[in-house]
């Protein structure tokens, strides 16, 4: 696809994190990804955790999987080799099973081991508008690849009472590889997840978490709701699965609000540099 000055336009390139387990990673990876791709964005998911779980969350068998995101890690295809479309979810998926555990390993020895995601993206992102990663819940070589690869972070988060202090460790690292390994990458924003506001304490640290984060904060708010929670077991994000629940409008709205961010990222690394280090 081209924009009106014929310039060749790139995905934008996001990874879902957050080393914390069981947050909403995957919920939002695959619910983001329907999201956008119903409002009609050429969206990659690509599962970059050994659990799979986006990977059935998007209607893919793991287990059926003829390549996957370990192949491309490995060099041993490409992502248009790999990646599968689902049909009934709108999107490509980049599939992964319990195969890509043993990846970490052995690209310890690989060179460029921390590249191998995004050199494999580069051949492919002209086909897309948005690429997302959903992120295992550690900080490893295979989440290190994401954040490699990646244009900005999305961090879901629940608000409770250690949720500030769990963000420290992931908010270095990404200072780390914005320092070393990839000067394009910044926060996007932190998403408000499973949240309830009738629960005081939720608000407090909502509260808390717009003091010292303000607009990375994101406007979307995505509230427990128990079709989200439902759908995977039917191989379905909930935007496909439920589209009327309020979940899946929720991550809809989502997907509008990353749109708009997207359009107001700066497209070069230089510039990208000058904001993260004015932020
Ligand atoms: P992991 O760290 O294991 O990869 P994760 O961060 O990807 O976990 P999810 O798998 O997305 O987290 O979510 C954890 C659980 O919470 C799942 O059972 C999911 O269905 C449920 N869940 C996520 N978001 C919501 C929500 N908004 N409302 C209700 N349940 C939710
Ligand atoms: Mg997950």
């Amino acid at each position: 696809m081209h924009d009106r000055g014929g310039n060749i336009l790139m995905a934008k390139i996001f990874c879902v994190a957050n080393q914390k387990g069981g947050v909403g990673k995957t919920t939002t990876a695959v619910n983001l990804a329907a999201g956008l791709a119903r409002i009609g964005q050429r969206v990659l998911m690509v599962d970059l955790d050994p659990q799979g779980n986006a990977t059935m969350g998007s209607g893919v068998d793991k287990r059926q999987l003829a390549l996957s995101v370990y192949d491309v890690l490995l060099e041993e295809a490409s992502i248009k080799e790999a990646a599968v479309l689902s049909d009934k979810c709108g999107y490509w998926v980049l599939g992964a099973n319990r195969e890509l555990a043993g990846a970490e390993v052995e690209l310890v020895t690989l060179e460029h081991r921390e590249k191998r995601l995004k050199a494999a993206l580069l051949q492919a992102e002209g086909d897309f508008d948005f690429v997302l990663i959903d992120c295992p819940p550690s900080l490893n070589m295979l989440t290190l690849n994401g954040l490699c690869a990646a244009h900005g972070v999305i961090v879901p988060m629940q608000c409770e009472y250690f949720a500030l202090e769990g963000l420290t460790d992931l908010v270095n690292t990404i200072k780390q590889v914005h320092a070393n390994l990839n000067a394009d990458l910044q926060i996007i924003g932190l998403l408000r997840v499973m949240f309830d506001p009738r629960i005081t304490l939720q608000q407090q640290v909502s509260d808390q978490l717009k003091d010292h984060f303000g607009d990375k904060v994101f406007h979307t708010m995505i509230p427990r709701n128990v079709r989200l929670a439902e759908a995977p077991s039917y191989g379905l994000p909930g935007v496909v699965f439920d589209p009327s629940a309020k979940g899946s409008q929720a991550f809809v709205e989502f997907a509008q609000e990353m749109v708009v961010r997207a359009q107001r990222m700066p497209t070069t690394a230089k510039s990208e540099a000058k904001l993260a280090s004015s932020a």
